[in-house]
């Protein structure tokens, strides 16, 4: 097992990581911005060591500072988290050039997956059936028109390296389209260094159903589960469940577990990762992309299965076997995660940074929470407005939103804006309780009544 592990993130996800190595009993070290210096993360810490200024590329980023400190605290392995350094194939084959082990896939595989066209290409030779589209750039426009056309709009233009909800551009008709690639493309260069863009058909009204998996450096892979993740707005998940109301047939269980476990065997996949899945409302479904890293949404599928996520990814990394194998896998129950934001969430969720003067969490049985926060925190502008996660379990769906509606009404969060009271309402609204989500939920069912959720992209 590891000596000491350096968590290069911030936030609940750090908390969740340090949690984790205590049970483990392996000691950890906590890096920070300025910005951060009194932030959970790095009180719950055994070290902690400041990286450089607020903003990201200059602290979370920032490569040299973050290998200098394992080197100097003598850390033998790195956990990314999700965001920041977690599927940057250099930080991760810079890690094994000085000896460190990154917690995730091999250098080669983030790469591979990170390519999001290449990666479709992978998943078809493969048997995973893809959304309709290229597997190569788009070269120009006249590429672009030719490829349109064939597919039939609406289309979505996509940053192959893109991420996080980010550099997708929706294309009604062949008019918009000359404009929408030159915009996707430079969106492209400045937000994730790379240019290149291809092309999917929007499929109608999806849901959003994603695969856990985990596999070992011993061959075994297996399968979590699904998690849905319809509720989105500006294709920014805000509230995730498993299982999905949308998968009704086991045989449809069956068939999205067996292709997840099949992506991740045919490209070597080691660690913690999920696949992603469009599934519409033929009970069709369709790869988009493989997150190579542990999902904000990894709590539900925690819940449902009782399976630690995090503590499989150290071991994995560490070169253990599986703890788990897909026969010993149950899924019990039904569990709902919300997202809190400091953002307002009954107005196109503005952000809300600032100071945070009351803080309780709900607590009860079936009730988690992650956080990075507590009473007295400040939430910085610089980076992510997700302050906690609030993920209730209970033995069937109904009774998990109803626990979750109590959870929430007993929160208090004071001097910022929440998503508390958006996500009270969704949990109320007829159609999210019945079942029937898709990914234009928030602009379809919730929108008017005061509340403003503009312009969204789908
Ligand atoms: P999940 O798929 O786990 O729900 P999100 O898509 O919400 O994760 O992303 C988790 C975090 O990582 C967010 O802070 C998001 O902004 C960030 N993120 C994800 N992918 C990228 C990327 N390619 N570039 C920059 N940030 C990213
Ligand atoms: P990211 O890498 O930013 O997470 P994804 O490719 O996973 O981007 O897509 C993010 C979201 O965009 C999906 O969850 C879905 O809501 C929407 N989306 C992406 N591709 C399509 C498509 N071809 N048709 C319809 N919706 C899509
Ligand atoms: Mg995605």
């Amino acid at each position: 097992m590891f000596n000491k592990i350096l968590v290069s993130n911030r936030g609940e996800i750090a908390c969740r990581i340090i949690t984790a190595c205590r049970e483990l009993k392996i000691p950890c070290v906590a890096v920070y911005s300025e910005a951060d210096r009194g932030s959970l993360h790095v009180a719950m810490a055994d070290e902690a060591r400041c990286i450089g200024p607020a903003p990201n590329r200059d602290s979370y980023l920032n490569i040299p500072a973050i290998i200098q400190t394992a080197l100097m605290t003598e850390c033998d392995a790195i956990h990314p988290g999700y965001g920041n350094l977690s599927e940057d194939p250099s930080f991760a084959e810079i890690c094994e050039t000085y000896k460190i082990k990154f917690i995730g896939p091999p250098a080669h595989v983030v790469e591979a997956m990170g390519n999001k066209a290449a990666a479709r290409r992978a998943m078809r030779e493969h048997g995973v059936p893809i959304v309709p589209g290229t597997e190569d750039g788009i070269a120009n426009v006249s590429h672009a028109r030719t490829v349109a056309r064939d597919l039939g709009y609406p289309v979505y233009i996509k940053a192959a390296a893109g991420g996080g909800g980010r550099g997708i551009r929706l294309v009604q008709n062949e008019e918009d389209l000359g404009e929408a690639l030159a915009i996707a493309q430079a969106e492209a260069k400045s937000a994730f260094g790379n240019p290149a863009v291809y092309m999917e058909r929007q499929i109608p009204e999806p849901r959003h159903v994603e695969v856990q998996i985990l596999a070992d450096s011993h061959g075994n892979v297996v399968h979590l589960g699904e998690r849905e993740c319809s509720i989105q707005f500006r294709l920014q998940k805000l509230l995730e469940e498993s299982p999905s109301p949308g998968v009704k047939r086991s045989s449809l269980r069956r068939r999205l577990g067996d292709a997840a476990v099949r992506a991740a065997k045919a490209v070597g996949y080691q660690n913690a990762g999920t696949v992603e899945f469009l599934l519409d409302n033929r009970g069709q479904f369709y790869f988009i992309e493989m997150n190579t890293r542990v999902q904000v949404e990894h709590p539900v599928t925690e819940m449902i299965t009782g399976v630690d996520i995090v503590r499989e990814q150290i071991r994995i990394a560490a070169g253990e076997e599986l703890s788990c194998e897909q026969g010993h896998i149950y899924f019990q129950g039904h569990a709902i995660e919300c997202r809190i934001l400091a953002a307002d969430g009954l107005n196109n969720f503005l952000p809300s940074p600032g100071r945070i003067d009351e803080f309780v969490v709900p607590s009860g049985p079936g009730v988690r929470v992650d956080t990075g926060v507590c009473s007295g925190s400040v939430v910085p502008s610089h980076y992510d407005p997700m302050i906690a996660k609030v993920i209730c379990w209970n033995h069937d769906r109904v009774s998990a939103i109803a626990r979750m509606e109590a959870a929430l009404r007993s929160m208090r969060i004071g001097g910022i804006k929440t998503t508390v009271d958006f996500h009270l309402e969704l949990l109320r609204n007829a159609y999210f309780r019945r079942g029937e989500i898709d990914t234009s939920f928030i602009r379809r069912r919730m929108n008017g009544e005061g509340r403003r959720y503009g312009e969204e992209g789908t």
